[in-house]
């Protein structure tokens, strides 16, 4: 889950990393307001959560409160990346030399965080990284041992800081490291950390991205996601307790277990077709879950054929084939579908949807090359 700048930068200062004095408004008069307030020199920006705001103009320095207030009316009126602006925050404007890039990640691949900076910070660290990735220097950061104070001097001497501001750097990149740990962070990034003109360092921008299965831990946190970027399809999932991510495909899959949803999508790719979903309706799952979970997959536009992949273990075949049921009784459907069920109650469950206008299959494979083949014919 991705926070907006603002909740992030609240984030930042519960670990006393300096970020401007500023407020989120939903209207321009408030805007106006905490302009009035903070003096009238402010920067107007537009709170999505995408990338390049400045570039396409969601973010406006004004030098009165009357500014502000008509800035915020044009942003506000904006869509950016197709998003709606429907919060602003309006922070106290900086004035600095220099821009500097500070994150942490994980590094899979290293199985540690990495924090990661940079001299060449601001909006083009993406080219940065692209074309002159060794502008970026990185530290693997032990997850036991935390981040270590050489850690960030080095990285501060790395990137040029001037002696007198390596103290507030380190304070800074532990303040950052905390953040990322204490909420469960995959993403912790301040891009500008600037150098102001009276030789401060301040967090202008924060961006966090939260590890969604960790969430159950910070209720409040949770509170905090907004609905404009998630896809329909993987909230309405989320409320039935069914983990589903949307792919490009055109096959749908409805399956029981992880291990066995991957191993559906490989077998389907194996057979030519490509999966539309990955979706596991867990163990046990009862009718109703199997309906949401259906009406969720023929949603999807792209889907051309459906495929249950059902191992009755604790799940009983005869229950997903009720669920199944029940689903097509509510959707109006003429999508292909094809259904392999093995286990507990098979026969009980194929029995049952005989009766509907479902194909039959009795191993894995096969149930794969026919939803494969339903689906090309549907194509053509
Ligand atoms: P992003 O484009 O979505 O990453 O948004 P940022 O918050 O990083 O802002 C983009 C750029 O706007 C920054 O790199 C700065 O150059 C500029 N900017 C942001 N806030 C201020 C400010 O308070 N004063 C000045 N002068 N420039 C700012
Ligand atoms: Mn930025």
């Amino acid at each position: 889950m991705k926070l907006h700048e603002y909740q992030s930068k609240a984030l930042f200062a519960r670990h006393n990393i300096p970020i401007p004095r500023g407020r989120v408004a939903a209207t321009a008069s408030e805007a106006k307001q905490i302009a009035e307030e903070l003096g009238g020199n402010v920067v107007i920006k537009a709170q999505v959560l995408v990338g390049g705001r400045g570039k396409s103009g969601g973010i406006r320095l004004a030098r009165s409160h009357e500014e502000a207030e008509s800035f915020a009316t044009q942003i506000l009126a904006m869509s950016i990346k197709d998003l709606p602006v429907r919060h602003i925050l309006v922070d106290e404007a900086a004035s600095f030399n220099r821009e500097i890039y500070l994150g942490i990640t994980n590094d899979r691949a290293a199985r540690k965080p990495v924090m990661m900076a940079s001299a060449a910070g601001g909006v083009d660290i993406e080219e940065v990284a692209a074309v002159t990735p060794e502008k970026i220097l990185r530290m693997h950061i032990d997850p036991l041992l935390g981040l270590r104070e050489y850690q960030a001097r080095y990285l501060a001497v790395a990137i040029d800081l001037p002696r007198q501001l390596l103290r507030s750097f380190a304070d800074i990149a532990q303040g950052l490291w905390a953040a990322y740990l204490e909420n469960d962070a995959t993403l912790a990034e301040i891009n500008p950390l600037v150098v102001t003109s009276n030789n401060r360092l301040l967090a202008l921008d924060g961006k966090m991205v939260l590890d969604d299965n960790a969430l159950f831990r910070h209720p409040d946190l949770a509170d905090m996601r907004d609905r404009d970027v998630e896809d329909w399809a993987e909230v309405e999932a989320r409320k039935y307790g069914l983990s589903y991510i949307s792919l490009d495909g055109e096959i749908g899959c409805m399956v029981n277990g992880a291990g066995l949803a991957m191993t559906t999508m490989d077998i389907i790719k194996l057979s030519g077709g490509s999966p539309a979903n990955f979706l596991d309706i867990g163990g046990g799952a009862s009718a109703d879950k199997v309906a949401a979970a259906l009406r969720i997959i023929l949603a999807d536009r792209k889907v051309k054929s459906v495929l249950f992949n059902i191992f009755g273990g604790i799940t009983r075949c005869d229950e997903v084939a009720r669920g199944v049921l029940d689903a097509l009784a509510e959707v109006d459907s003429d999508v292909p579908m094809v259904v392999r069920l093995a286990g507990t109650n098979a026969a009980e469950g194929r029995a049952l949807l005989a009766e509907a206008r479902m194909s039959t299959a009795e191993t894995l494979l096969e149930a794969a090359q026919k939803a494969v083949e339903l689906a090309g014919r549907r194509q053509s």
